[in-house]
């Protein structure tokens, strides 16, 4: 069996990581860092950017870069690109295309098999897009877990007695706050609340905005008009934030950032935290409701929180830890790298699924109730909220109009008593009921839900058999033959950028050769320089003619020469 590797698809970072040898390990990607900013570019030539170097090139490429595509899974939108329009389960599938290479990188074998996490909100729609960008990156989605679920088993909570725990995610542009209940392997979320709007990143945009006030009223100059100096602002501006979670001050030190009549002029400051912290305490404020909120819908006593799991890497900053320990009253939990501990959770789960872990086991609950949509636009449940997946259940129905012979079943989602206040996730019609009087016909809707928390619903006639069902796929999702036509085009691209890859290789392994022919060239007798010209020769001929075939066997000419020479 294939390694299954376990990815957290983060809003602004990603991160992989797998199970191997018995020890969790973040796999690092091509550039060696341990997390991948979940970005993606598309370069006027037709190439794809993915992470640090797609982050880089933003500033000077807005139009034609992508960001925070997390926020957009499961709905209608759509980014076009020279004329495409990509839905954001394809650009999520540029992200883990890059992450599968890079296992596969690492691993030195072909992977197929992951573990993606979700935040615990996620609705169906939104988790069927996620399994859906897997497929089209040419992954198998064994299982989508939710983030805090995997947080608390990377902290092997899981293992220990039955418990109450309070997860406080704050990346780089979302934060996420659940309680969860953990008892005998089970890891319930009781309640989650958050806002998808509130990260690291405002952070960084409140230092960015101290730097060119302090700038201006310095130097009379207004950085915020050169698209080059603001990315170095904003570049360290982060950078300076984070050298504050470790240190009381930092100096922020950018030379040549402008230049006016006098010359070239520098930027040095001086930031303390105490500063730091003024200038974003409303940043820290404003997650302190959604944590009041998150722990009254849970019904849990605040005091019967037992433990608080920091997650994502703006939980370093120490305000934010210090205004935690104030709220729940508890010092938060530390030792997992806060950016590392989810996708180590998931590696877990993979270890599990592939029998290499024991000893846990990982029940996930159904977020929200489902249901149908009964006579008078009533939502009439048949499975609960906080369900442990995976679960079927069937309940009888019956007509509500005097021998009709076709019922139309409205799959809902959510906790309120109409059909219209909430979702739909999709509808399909039972045809060929038996006629009968209204109340009459005994129809048996049967709802299963996998661990994935994916949703297939049957109806059949008790009578006469007839049966009908629906794998769910909310109209926003995108059908089975745009998954497979996208996971096509993803194989063809894939398949080019390794050739691309090839050439450039096999180019650069010319001019290392035609420097090295140039160095020994100066050094020898006639003869044999004329041996090496002639194979200097061939090799620039065949750099012309494009073939790699001919370019790999005039270097390989070229190399034998050079290494007989001495
Ligand atoms: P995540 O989305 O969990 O990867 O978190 C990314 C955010 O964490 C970015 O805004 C980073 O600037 C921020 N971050 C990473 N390390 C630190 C640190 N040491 N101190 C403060 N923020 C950090």
């Amino acid at each position: 069996m294939s390694k299954i590797i376990g990815i957290d698809l983060g809003t602004t970072n990603s991160c992989v990581a797998v199970f191997e040898g018995g020890e969790r390990v973040i796999i690092p990607n091509a550039q060696g860092g341990r997390t991948t900013p979940s970005v993606v570019a598309f370069t006027k030539k037709g190439e794809r950017l993915v992470g640090e170097p797609a982050k880089r090139q933003a500033v000077t490429n807005p139009e034609r870069t992508v960001s925070s595509i997390k926020r957009e899974m499961g709905s209608n939108y759509r980014v076009k690109i020279d004329g495409k329009n990509y839905t954001p389960q394809e650009i999520s599938a540029i992200i883990l295309q890059k992450l599968k290479a890079d296992a596969e990188n690492y691993l030195g074998e072909t992977v197929t098999d992951a573990v993606i996490t979700v935040p615990a909100y996620f609705t169906d729609s939104q988790r069927q897009a996620t399994k859906d960008a897997g497929t089209i990156a040419g992954l198998n989605v064994l299982r989508i877990i939710n983030e805090p679920t995997a947080a608390a088993l990377a902290y092997g909570i899981d293992k220990e007695q039955a418990q109450k725990v309070l997860v406080y995610d704050l990346g780089g542009g979302t934060f996420d706050v659940s309680v969860l209940d953990i008892n005998a392997g089970v890891i319930e979320v009781l309640a989650t609340a958050g806002n998808n709007r509130l990260g690291g990143d405002d952070f960084d945009s409140s230092v960015t905005a101290w730097i060119l006030s302090e700038f201006r009223k310095e130097k009379n100059i207004d950085l915020s008009r050169d698209h080059g100096a603001m990315q170095r602002v904003k570049d360290a501006a982060e950078k300076a934030k984070m050298e504050l979670s470790g240190f009381p001050e930092t100096t922020i030190s950018l030379p040549y950032i402008a230049s006016d009549r006098r010359g070239p002029l520098h930027l040095e400051m001086t930031l303390t935290r105490a500063k730091f912290n003024e200038l974003t305490a409303h940043l820290v404020k404003a997650t302190i409701e959604p944590m009041r909120q998150a722990v009254a819908d849970s019904g849990v006593n605040i005091r019967d929180i037992s433990k608080v799991l920091m997650v994502g890497g703006s939980s370093r900053i120490p305000a934010v830890q210090e205004a935690v320990r104030a709220y729940v009253g508890k010092e938060p939990f530390k030792g997992i790298n806060p950016d590392e501990c989810v996708a180590l959770g998931a590696c877990l789960q993979g270890g599990v699924l592939a029998g290499k872990v024991g000893g846990l086991l990982l029940l996930d609950v159904t977020p929200l109730t489902l249901g149908i949509e009964t006579f008078g636009g009533v939502c009439t449940p048949v499975i609960e909220r906080n369900t442990t997946l995976p679960i079927t259940k069937s309940q009888i129905f019956t007509t509500a109009a005097p021998y009709q012979t076709t019922v139309e079943v409205n799959v809902l989602q959510g906790e309120r008593q109409y059909a219209n206040q909430n979702i739909s996730l999709g509808r399909f019609r039972l045809h060929g009921v038996r006629r009968a009087p209204a109340g009459v016909p005994q129809i048996e809707v049967t709802f299963t839900i996998d661990t994935n928390g994916i949703v297939n619903v049957a109806a059949r006639d008790v009578d006469t058999g007839v049966r009908q069902e629906i794998t769910v796929r909310s109209s926003t999702n995108m059908s089975q033959m745009d998954i497979d036509r996208a996971a096509y085009e993803a194989r063809q691209y894939e398949a080019k950028q390794a050739q691309r890859q090839q050439q450039e290789d096999t180019d650069e392994r010319a001019r290392v050769l035609l420097r090295r022919a140039e160095e020994k060239a100066g050094t020898l007798p006639k003869n044999e320089r004329e041996l090496l010209e002639f194979g200097v020769k061939r090799v620039r001929k065949a750099m012309k003619s494009r073939s790699r075939q001919d370019l790999n066997s005039a270097c390989d000419e070229l190399e034998k020469a050079l290494d007989g020479l001495n």
